[in-house]
């Protein structure tokens, strides 16, 4: 590891005074027993590589044996630290606990699955000693995930960066580093939304992004199902855009255009043709549910934007613990 490389180094010292760890690994579980023993292995090697560094480990509400097996490494590795959630409050929600517990100067989120290799993050921390603020991993491959999922991830990305206010790169996921200063200014954003890539490049400072391959699951079903994944898109896209309220404007001035278009052709068949072919029953009906199916659409839109509102006046707390462990002392 470069220590006395320009751009970072002056941080050792700062940190002296902070009493912290420099490094803190996030990782959010649910369900990962069959990964869990590897997982540890692979970070357990990293983290001797790194120095001083936590491990965080977010229980999101298993139901199997994630939460024994993580207060057992506690038990045998000082350096593991724990939150346990008192249900399932997903992904994005661990990582942002984690985010609000980590210690370290540098903070490195990554899957439990093993999809982002822990081996990658020594390739992390140097491009951050270089001054970056925000390195994050991106993936050119995706080894054995399925047509349909690629090619949705695909197009969802680009779709995504066409749509928002901020640039959010392509094909990253949560796999990253984050400099303090960043974590810092996430934990201060009050909303309840939370889409972290986005979040991430929204708040600025230099970023860059390291290429890897992605590889397949280690052990376990995929925890985001269709239905998780199109509910992270749809909550990213409302987060970060206002572009699809503005559909409704649209749909709404294309639907006049057509209607008058239609005026002019009926009073023009009326008037100068003796059957209309647009006369019956069939015509009406099919106008109607044309209508009737871009007003539902754009009430549809304004009720995300909505709902969303109201989450965010309840004001309810992100997450409830049942179970901390391991912040009283330092690693
Ligand atoms: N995860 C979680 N809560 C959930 C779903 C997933 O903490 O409700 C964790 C999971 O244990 C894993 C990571 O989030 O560490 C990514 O999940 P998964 O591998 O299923 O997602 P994908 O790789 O398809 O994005
Ligand atoms: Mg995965």
């Amino acid at each position: 590891m470069a220590t006395n490389s320009p751009g970072r180094s002056d941080i050792r010292v700062y940190n002296g005074d902070r009493q912290g760890p420099m490094y803190s690994l996030i990782v959010p579980i649910y369900n990962e027993e069959d990964n869990i023993p590897v997982l540890y292995d692979r970070l357990k090697a990293v983290m001797d590589q790194l120095g001083s560094t936590e491990l965080v480990l977010i229980n999101d509400g298993s139901g199997d044996r994630s939460l024994e097996m993580i207060r057992a490494l506690h038990g045998q590795d000082k350096r593991v630290c724990y939150l346990s959630f008192a249900r399932n409050f997903g992904h994005q929600v661990a990582v942002t606990a984690g985010l609000n517990f980590a210690r370290g100067q540098a903070v490195i989120i990554l899957d439990a699955d093993l999809q982002d290799p822990p081996e990658l993050v020594p390739q992390l921390v140097e491009r951050w000693r270089e001054g970056y603020s925000v390195v994050y991993a991106q993936r050119v491959k995706r080894r054995q995930e399925s047509w349909f999922k690629r090619l949705t991830a695909y197009g969802f990305y680009r779709l995504l960066q066409r749509l928002a206010d901020v640039k959010i790169p392509a094909d990253t996921g949560d796999f990253c580093l984050m400099d303090r200063q960043v974590v810092d200014l996430l934990n201060a954003m009050p909303e309840r939304n939370r889409y972290i890539r986005g979040l991430r490049a929204w708040v600025g400072f230099p970023q860059t992004g390291v290429k890897f391959e992605r590889d397949p699951r280690h052990a376990g079903e995929v925890k985001y199902t269709f239905r998780k994944s199109l509910r992270l898109a749809i909550n990213s896209l409302v987060s970060f855009s206002i572009v699809p309220l503005r559909l409704a404007t649209y749909l709404g001035l294309l639907a006049a255009l057509l209607a008058m278009a239609m005026m002019v052709l009926v009073l023009y068949w009326r008037l100068f043709q003796t059957n209309s072919p647009l006369d019956g029953f069939a015509t009406v009906v099919i106008a109607n549910l044309f209508f009737g199916a871009v007003q539902l659409i754009c009430i549809g839109i304004l009720g995300e934007y909505i709902g969303r509102i109201y989450d965010e006046v309840k004001g309810r707390p992100l997450y409830t613990l049942a179970e901390v462990a391991g912040f009283e002392q330092l690693p």
